[in-house]
């Protein structure tokens, strides 16, 4: 009865590729068809410290900019899996906490959710490790960093971010979530924090990575 019932939802309610919108075929529990899953352009050489899914490109962009300005809030489960695919493929373990870069209070009230921490939770439920919600906070309501040139981008986000708990983080290792890397600005000062507030070791990890040379508006 439930195989039926959700064969018939299946009917009215397709599966849709995250990056391309076209219906995935019926049977096929997947969100990304198998012709996006060929193009994306993984990311293999990854810095230490500093591991994104994917580059940021025209097959990418859009699906992240319809999760966090249309309301595809749902996409943070598939983005989350293609995280949890890259940790297992690279062994990525060890970790005691997911921290999210976050938003600032009014942005996420205005928009209703924040697209990094719903990616984070996602990754939390996939592989069981703690999500730490509202202890890294932003504590000043800046430009988003697309709106702000390259040299300046470092300045714009100095000091917005505040660990108000520091005794939870003290030496545990954290993984630090994001949606975009781009010039890392904003990454690396979320790590200080982190690290100055007593965390034992801090790897960033984003979905997608910026090229500077492929000329992309974020
Ligand atoms: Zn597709």
């Amino acid at each position: 009865m439930k195989y039926l019932i959700n064969m018939l939802l299946s009917l009215i309610y397709p599966n849709r590729c995250i990056f391309c919108d076209e219906i995935i075929p019926m049977g096929e529990d997947e969100y990304i068809c198998k012709y996006c899953n060929m193009d994306i352009d993984y990311v293999y050489n990854d810095e230490d410290a500093n591991i994104c899914v994917f580059y940021y490109d025209n097959i990418t962009r859009y699906s992240i900019l319809r999760l966090k300005y249309y309301e595809q809030r749902q996409y943070a489960k598939t983005f989350a899996k293609m995280m949890y695919e890259k940790m297992i493929r690279i062994d990525l373990k060890g970790y005691d906490y997911i921290i999210c870069v976050p938003m600032h209070k009014k942005k996420k009230k205005k928009r209703g959710y924040d697209q990094a921490e719903e990616i984070g939770k996602e990754l939390s439920k996939l592989t069981n490790i703690q999500l730490e919600k509202d202890n890294l906070i932003r504590i000043k309501n800046t430009l988003p960093q697309s709106k702000v040139s390259f040299e300046d981008r470092r300045k714009n986000v100095k000091g917005v971010f505040k660990v108000l708990k520091p005794e939870v983080i003290k030496d545990k290792n954290i993984l630090l979530i994001d949606d975009i890397y781009t010039t890392g600005s904003t990454i690396k000062y979320c790590k200080e924090e982190l690290k100055n507030a007593g965390a034992k070791e801090v790897c960033c990890f984003t979905l997608a990575k910026v090229i500077y040379n492929k000329n992309l508006e974020i």
